[in-house]
């Protein structure tokens, strides 16, 4: 059984309650977790609270508050084997993902932001007054509640409380139901790293210790990671108080493989783009517009790639795709794949379960899909590939722009005029060229439109967790 982490003291919640997280390669119980209720809640804002002005932190030099997040980073290489395996445990995903993306990923998000930690400045701005002196303080926006989703658990938790905590904000992290596990390990090392008691907070539990974390009136920023009809409900959620919002939500990744594409690398970079974590990547490449001259060629070479996948689970050194995180999310893709085929959609391969205790699905591509579907439409999360044709390369954008999201889109060409001008031309917060999608510390990460507001990652989550504040000072006699 795991606790729930606050002010510096592991301990149950207050109620008792707890919930099971599940292996979903087995689909049996790994343990239960403290289950957060509102006293929770109360208890830890408090504690975060307190923290907030405790000279402990509030005066802790920027160079030792790097000091910190760069000691997390090497706790979590320390523990990297360990982190990897409990991550593939929690969330399925296969070991190789989690040593060389997760485990790395995670570690470095903590050095970048370790190193922004001394150079979090103001300015002096020209204001027109006579005899005034003016410059600018980034202060940070407070308290702040990091409520993370079950698909990169450990890594998206990086992705927040490294910013965070780098700007001088306290934390409480909700990971997602699903994964709690090497967010309560990472936790765990945070601790050992020495961050004063109340910094760093951990409330685990489900969408209503999520949803009574984000309506508190002692919480100044909500960070989340999930869908955007949650992240919809949290914007009503922080009207009271007017909560900083960073949003990173749902996406409809369109990748688009013009006329002279090289197929080949083109099959092989977006079957990982969209089948990475099992298609379980907000940013996943999930609608597929191809040239109409190579739409055949390219839909039969990505349906024997994806064939060619060994679906397993992820302790399993042979296994390419890890199981689904559940079976209510397993039976949510197979109604996509039902509603596609009731649609028309062409099935090439795929489309049902895979053999095994846990929650397998088969790699699925469909071809002779059209915008009108909702399998060209809807987010599905999982290891879906429809092929959509076009015949006119300037309707491209157009099509792509089409839906409510705009996390993320991809190009595949040879030609740099067609790469650029789509590239601007496309309202999404990435653009990836002929290459798969990849996050980077360095950075942004984000979407326009319903995929979300601000971005994290880079300058811009320096932005994101502060505030600014302009001091004038009259110079003249008074
Ligand atoms: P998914 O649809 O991918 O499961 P969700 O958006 O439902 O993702 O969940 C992402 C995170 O948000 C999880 O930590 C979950 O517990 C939390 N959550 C779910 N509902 C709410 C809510 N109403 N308020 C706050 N957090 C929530």
């Amino acid at each position: 059984m795991t606790g729930l982490y606050i002010g510096g003291a592991w301990g149950p919640a207050a109620d008792g309650a707890t919930f099971a997280t599940l292996d979903p390669a087995e689909a049996t119980v790994i343990t239960e977790c403290a289950e957060a209720g509102p006293a929770d809640v109360d208890r830890a804002v408090a504690a975060a609270r307190a923290a907030l002005d405790d000279p402990a932190w509030a005066e802790l030099p920027a160079a030792a508050r790097a000091r910190l997040l760069w000691k997390v980073a090497d706790l979590v290489e320390e523990h990297a084997d360990e982190l990897a395996e409990l991550e593939t445990r929690d969330n399925g995903q296969p070991l190789a993902v989690a040593r060389n993306v997760t485990v790395p990923g995670t570690a470095e998000h903590f050095r970048y932001f370790a190193g922004w930690c001394t150079k979090i400045e103001g300015s002096v701005l020209p204001v027109s007054y006579p005899d005034t002196l003016h410059y600018t303080r980034r202060e940070p926006v407070g308290v702040c509640a990091l409520i993370t989703p079950w698909n990169f658990p450990l890594m998206i938790a990086a992705w927040k409380l490294a910013p965070a905590l780098a700007c001088g904000n306290t934390v409480i992290v909700k990971p997602a139901e699903q994964t709690p596990l090497t967010t309560v390990r990472l936790v765990e090392l945070m601790a050992l790293a020495g961050f004063p008691p109340g910094v760093v907070n951990l409330l685990t539990g489900g969408p209503e210790t999520g949803a009574a974390l984000a309506g508190h009136a002692g919480v100044d920023k909500i960070s989340f990671t999930g869908s955007t009809s949650v992240g919809r409900s949290l914007v009503h959620a922080s009207a009271d108080n007017l909560k900083r919002l960073t949003l990173e939500l749902g996406g409809k990744t369109p990748s688009i493989i013009a006329a002279d594409a090289d197929i080949d690398a083109a099959v092989a970079g977006n079957v990982q783009g969209a089948l990475f974590n099992s298609g379980q990547v907000c940013a996943a490449y999930s609608r597929f517009y191809v040239d109409r001259k190579r739409a055949d060629e390219f839909t039969s070479k990505m349906a024997a790639a994806a064939d060619a996948l060994k679906v397993g689970p992820g302790l399993d050194p042979a296994t390419d795709l890890g199981p689904l995180i559940s079976e209510d999310h397993l039976m949510a893709v197979d109604a996509h794949v039902r509603s596609a085929l009731y649609d028309g959609a062409q099935l090439v391969t795929g489309g049902r379960r895979a053999e095994g205790p846990g929650f397998f699905y088969r790699p699925t591509v469909f071809a002779e899909v059209t915008d009108a579907m909702a399998v060209a439409r809807e987010e599905v999360f999982g290891p879906v590939i429809p092929v959509l044709a076009y015949d006119d390369p300037d309707e491209i954008a157009g099509r792509a722009n089409g839906l409510e999201y705009g996390l993320a889109a991809s190009i595949w060409t040879n030609d740099l005029s067609t790469a650029h001008r789509l590239a601007a031309r496309i309202r999404a917060g990435a653009v990836f060229i002929n290459m798969i999608h990849v996050p980077d510390a360095a950075t942004t990460w984000g979407g326009y439109k319903a995929s979300g507001w601000g971005r994290e990652m880079g300058p811009y989550a320096i932005d994101a967790y502060t505030e600014v504040k302009g001091v004038w000072t009259h110079l003249g006699r008074v």
